[in-house]
């Protein structure tokens, strides 16, 4: 890294933002041999959702190096995730699918997990500045980026390629009209943390419940297990059924809890051991995920949806697949970021989206409730459930829309 004047700094690549996206990125871009400066405006730990993980995410923390440190945390052990609506549930055991690899990952505080990856970044020899806000990009060859500390000192970077890795901040499609209208309705969460106390056998820690409303099949609930006798728990629903005043969010939140009744019986009045939270309108979309100069990673892209807990993974998988593509740019390749970068990423990430937006109108929780699955149909449904969103030879994922519909049909037996 080289500083020309106190106020331009010269870099391989600089990375705005260090969530997992940012953190894996650089720690990849170090392993190559490459400077790396990540950029982030707030100070870690920092409170962050999505908190349930995949085990596909497992395969990018061990390429990054970072799976000992994560394995070693002392996290919340995870290996499913289990359905329940009314008197229905099932459990998908993750280590029982269509696709090799890992079956198992945890279950994570953000502020713990988050902290640990930068610090992992780091310690492979990434620049990180926290405190440093991203405030305007000038594309190109050599873009560069106005950058202010927080004593509001400007500063630029020119980098030879810049990530995207802001996440909900969306700097760069906000920045460069990027933004395109995302396919989903806009949707909200409540949420917290509570004292589980939960008692042995009550419930299988091992893995996230996701449970419907009983009366509103759109309205869905989770609760991740977290170490140490703490849960976080949410309630997702259309925006204006969740809008209350923040000082009603609280009881808001228990009167649904207590509509659910295995919610109901697993937290009772357990307390809150922080404020409910609020997020809506996180549904996001962008035209495309590069430009001259720069490519959007993880949550700074498309965000779907929260229910199959699949935002940290086409994270680190936006992360591995941007970073394969700009080393052999920097090698001095003629690299077509579309073909290399865009349509893979989002081959899996529309896997997603057609089971997310089937999870919403009833017909996958009518496949995953059905009694009667085919053994080998529900490995690959787990395969895509644990993550495994981009392996073609799964025809889940090849063909998502067409297959689900079908079997949906037979489940319901048209
Ligand atoms: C309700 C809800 C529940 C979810 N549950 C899950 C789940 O169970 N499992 C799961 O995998 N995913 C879940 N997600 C999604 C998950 O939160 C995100 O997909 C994930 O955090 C994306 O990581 P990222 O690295 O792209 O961005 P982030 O983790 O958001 O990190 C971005 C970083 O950029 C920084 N930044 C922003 N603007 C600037 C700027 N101008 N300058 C410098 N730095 C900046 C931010 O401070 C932040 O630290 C959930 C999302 C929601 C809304």
């Amino acid at each position: 890294m080289k500083t020309q004047s106190s106020t331009r700094i010269a870099v391989d690549v600089a990375i705005i933002g260090a969530g997992p996206s940012g953190a894996v990125a650089a720690a990849l871009l170090r392993r190559a041999g490459r400077s790396v400066l990540v950029l982030e405006r707030e100070h870690f730990p920092r409170f962050s959702i999505g908190e349930s993980l995949l085990p596909q995410s497992m395969a990018y923390l061990e390429e990054a190096g970072m799976l000992q440190g994560v394995v070693e945390a002392g996290f919340q052990y995870k290996n499913g995730a289990h359905f329940v609506y009314r008197d229905q549930s099932s459990s998908f055991d993750f280590r029982d699918k269509h696709t090799a690899g890992w079956g198992t990952t945890y279950q994570v505080e953000r502020a713990v997990f988050d902290d640990l990856l930068i610090r992992c970044a780091a310690g492979q020899g990434a620049e990180v500045r926290f405190g440093h806000t991203v405030r305007a990009i000038h594309p190109g060859a050599r873009p560069l980026v106005d950058v202010v500390d927080e004593a509001d000192r400007p500063y630029q970077v020119e980098a030879r390629f810049v990530f995207d890795a802001s996440g909900f901040g969306r700097v760069l499609p906000r920045l460069l009209n990027l933004e395109a209208p995302s396919r989903m309705p806009t949707r909200a969460a409540l949420f917290t943390h509570v004292r589980d106390g939960i008692p042995a056998g009550a419930t299988d820690r091992n893995k996230i419940c996701v449970a419907t409303h009983p009366e509103r099949r759109d309205v869905w609930f989770w609760m991740i297990p977290l170490a140490g006798g703490r849960s976080s728990v949410g309630c997702v629903a259309d925006a204006a059924f969740l809008a209350v005043p923040e000082a009603e969010r609280e009881a808001r939140l228990r009167a649904l809890i207590q509509q659910e009744p295995t919610l109901s019986r697993l937290i009772g009045d357990a307390p809150f051991l922080m404020p409910v939270r609020h997020i809506g309108g996180y549904s996001a979309n962008v035209e495309r995920l590069h430009g001259p100069g720069y490519a959007l990673l993880g949550n700074a892209g498309e965000f779907l949806d929260p229910v199959f807990s699949s935002g940290v993974t086409i994270a680190l998988r936006s992360a591995h697949l941007a970073v394969q593509t700009l080393n052999r740019q920097l090698d001095g390749e003629q690299v077509d970021w579309t073909t290399a970068y865009d349509v893979p990423l989002r081959k899996g990430i529309d896997t997603f989206r057609a089971f997310v937006e089937r999870w919403y109108t009833g017909e996958l929780q009518d496949i995953i409730f059905y009694p009667d699955q085919t053994p080998s149909i529900r490995r690959m449904i787990s395969a895509v459930l644990a993550g495994y969103a981009w392996d073609e030879t799964n025809p889940y994922v090849a063909d998502p829309a067409r297959r689900l519909n079908a079997l949906h049909d037979v489940c319901t037996q048209k």
